[in-house]
């Protein structure tokens, strides 16, 4: 029997929440960066760091997983969205391959609980009105082969970020 999965948009810091696993918006080294990635790798100790060397990087668009040390979620599973180069460089499909690839990699794991943040929207310069759809609509296609996942958090961090996160969800 499919069970209703619960997808919100939440403000929030996503290194404070409480779920299975948070995604990470890293860079393709998995070295540590600015940003979320930043505020991840000091939440969560210098462990997770050298987790992250023995991974050897991360082609964008893919995903991979680390344990989460010292933050409150179990798991980290750090993915890299693609740079904003204009929007005909293929940045759609990769965008919606990070949250494909976390949410799969999330269900391998049996995490039933799952933060992501607005990935390439800060730094990378996604516009967040075209990234929010397409991480809406990513996840909902995603859920249909991801039977364990009962909760999807979409962490944003400003006012202006969960309104259009909201609007997308709300658009459905
Ligand atoms: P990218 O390089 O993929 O653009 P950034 O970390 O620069 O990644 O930004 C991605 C999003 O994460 C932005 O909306 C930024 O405001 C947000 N962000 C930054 N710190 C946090 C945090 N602690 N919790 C949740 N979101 C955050």
């Amino acid at each position: 029997m499919q069970q209703t999965v619960q997808i919100q948009a939440l403000k929030a810091d996503i290194t404070t929440l409480k779920v299975d696993v948070i995604v990470n918006a890293a860079n393709s080294s998995l070295l540590g960066g600015g940003g979320v990635d930043g505020a991840i790798h000091r939440a969560a100790g210098p462990e997770l760091l050298e987790a992250c060397r023995q991974l050897g990087g991360c082609p964008t668009g893919e995903a991979r997983l680390t344990k989460g040390f010292r933050l409150p979620a179990k798991y980290v599973i750090h993915t890299v969205g693609p740079v904003w180069r204009g929007g005909s460089q293929g940045e759609a499909a990769l965008l919606a391959s990070c949250y494909r690839n976390s949410l799969k990699l999330a269900d391998e794991r049996h995490c039933r609980s799952i933060a992501v943040p607005s990935i390439s929207t800060g730094a990378y310069g996604y516009p967040v009105e075209q990234a929010a759809a397409i991480a809406t609509q990513t996840v909902r296609e995603a859920l249909a082969d991801a039977s364990g996942i009962d909760e999807v958090l979409f962490c944003c961090f400003s006012d202006y970020d969960l309104e259009v996160y909201q609007k997308a969800l709300a658009r459905g």
